[in-house]
């Protein structure tokens, strides 16, 4: 093992990670920034960086042999395929009760996230950061991370006439004849370059599908905004293909972490270790969470606090569709980027998003994925016989979830004459309530750490991601846990450095 010391060194390379690393270095710090994933800056045999949501391929999942894509049947027929076991850009990672997907690479989540950049409405910030401060987070964290992102909003003009949204104007035609109140929902997707993908002057990207396994162009992930800053500051030494397997008190003080590094099968090629006087955890909601839990039982970290691993919601996701009638066509040409909202947050609890079926051929079917204020919350813990980290949700909690989304959907069906669709999530199965795209918490700000994130019991360890959200952001939650992680560096680097 090659002994190296660090003044800063962040566990993974998502939201949390990236705002962590680049303030740091603003600040004068030198940073080791070390991801799980792959860098995904080199084009693969087709000369593409990434692969195409409709034919999945090594590049599109996190060490497994058969795609376990999200909507995993079509009119009845099974999708899922065999692939070559490959440091693929997509995590489903199966836990007893749900299968929680994550991004993996430079970026995390911003490789194979939707762009969907939604800012709670303030009315519902106190029950998604309890002990957070409203007024600072939108005086200046949010405006912070929006900017920093890079967040827009579709132009209004153009979605009345792009083909590629017909399925979003036929989503809030029902909509709306429901009464229920429609919106835009803002992304991180160029929309001057969708315009030209529209009007075919450039290679298409949300146009041809685009998304899951990384989009090719358009969409500004963290490789297009936070990481080229990180990059500039010439302070930060970015490790792709290392894992974090342990972080333990160093005896000349700070914490000696240790390193895998991975070659693109998966198998551990070198095992490295590094002292770094901070630690700031960043794995995502799941991966901190289970790093801390396994830490904590092990005895690495004995003095974390027992709120470590708990906390955890599903921000209440759940998917359906619906079968239309054959005057509502939604369209053959589908952007994969979502645009339009429905808001039935106060009255049902479920906010749904219009999102698109890009199979390339006309399905007359609307699809949703929907965000409910599912009230339940699961917890981590170590699982000593087989070395792993367990997490106890269970398929029937999402009953909740689908309460709150028939609020909206069976109004609609009623209103439509329409019914809905059953062959998307298997045979006669209406309810996709068997994964989720946004796991949070496991590391509770003010519960695990300090109301910065602080992790009680060893100064010098941080989180700063979404495992410090109590489960549930009331809409997509990337700008969120940005906005807390910029909240929380700029206290950190101003007392704690
Ligand atoms: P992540 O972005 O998950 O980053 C964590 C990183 O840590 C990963 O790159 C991981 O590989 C790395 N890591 C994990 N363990 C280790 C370890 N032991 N050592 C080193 N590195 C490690 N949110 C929205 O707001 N809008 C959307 O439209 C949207 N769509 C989504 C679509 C999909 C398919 C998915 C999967 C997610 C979507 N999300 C969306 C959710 C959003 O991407 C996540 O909430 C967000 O990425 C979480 O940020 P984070 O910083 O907490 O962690």
């Amino acid at each position: 093992a090659d002994a190296a010391r660090v003044p800063a060194l962040v566990v993974g390379s998502g939201y949390g990670g990236c705002v962590a690393a680049l303030r740091l270095a603003e600040a004068g710090v030198d940073v080791h920034l070390v991801e799980l994933g792959m860098a995904w800056d080199t084009p693969g045999t087709d000369g593409k960086i990434f692969a195409n949501t409709t034919t999945p391929d090594y590049r599109s999942f996190w060490l497994r042999t058969r795609t376990k894509q999200p909507l995993s049947n079509f009119l009845g027929f099974p999708l899922d395929k065999e692939v070559p076991r490959h440091t693929g850009i997509l995590d489903a990672e199966e836990f007893s009760g749900i299968t929680v997907y994550q991004g993996r690479g430079v970026g995390g989540g911003s490789l194979v996230n939707g762009g969907m950049a939604v800012t709670p409405k303030r009315e519902n910030f106190g029950s998604v950061l309890p002990t957070v401060d409203a007024d600072e987070m939108y005086g200046v964290y949010y405006p912070r991370a929006n900017a920093g992102l890079g967040v827009a909003t579709i132009d209004p003009d153009w979605f009345e006439t792009a083909d590629c949204y017909q399925y979003a104007r036929v989503g809030r035609k029902h909509a709306q004849r429901s009464g229920f109140p429609f919106l835009f929902v803002p992304d991180v997707y160029d929309w001057d370059y969708m315009k030209k993908e529209q009007a075919g002057t450039v290679p298409r990207s949300a146009l041809a599908g685009e998304i899951l396994y990384g989009n090719n162009a358009g969409k500004k992930s963290l490789q297009q905004t936070y990481l080229p800053r990180i990059k500039a500051t010439g302070r930060v030494t970015i490790s792709p293909l290392h894992r974090v397997t342990t972080v333990t008190p160093a005896s000349g003080g700070g914490y000696t972490v240790v390193l895998e590094q991975l070659d693109t099968s998966g198998a551990v090629t070198a095992i490295k270790s590094v002292t770094a006087d901070k630690v700031f955890f960043a794995a995502g909601s799941v991966g901190t969470s289970k790093l801390l839990v396994k830490l904590k039982a092990t005895g690495a970290l004995p003095n974390l606090s027992n709120e470590v691993g708990r906390g955890w919601g599903d921000n209440g996701n759940v998917m359906c569709g619906r079968a239309n009638h054959m005057w509502d066509a939604t369209g053959a040409l589908q952007s994969s980027i979502p645009t339009a909202g429905i808001d039935n947050w106060a009255a049902g609890g479920a906010f749904a998003e219009v999102a698109p079926l890009p199979t390339g051929i006309e399905t007359y079917a609307s699809f949703y994925l929907s965000i409910t204020k599912n009230p339940n919350r699961a917890a981590f813990s170590w699982n000593a016989a087989a070395n792993k980290v367990d997490l106890n949700w269970q398929t029937a909690w999402k009953q909740p979830s689908i309460d709150m989304a028939k609020t909206i959907f069976d109004k609609i069906n009623a209103k439509e004459g329409t019914i809905y669709r059953t062959d998307l999530f298997g045979v006669y199965k209406i309810w996709g309530d068997h994964l989720t795209y946004h796991p949070l918490g496991g590391a509770v700000l003010g519960k695990a750490t300090d109301n910065y994130g602080r992790l009680h019991g060893h100064p010098g360890l941080y989180v700063i991601d979404g495992s410090l959200i109590p489960g549930n952001t009331s809409v997509n939650p990337f700008v969120t846990i940005t906005a807390l992680a910029e909240r929380n560096i700029e206290k950190i680097v101003a007392t704690d450095l």
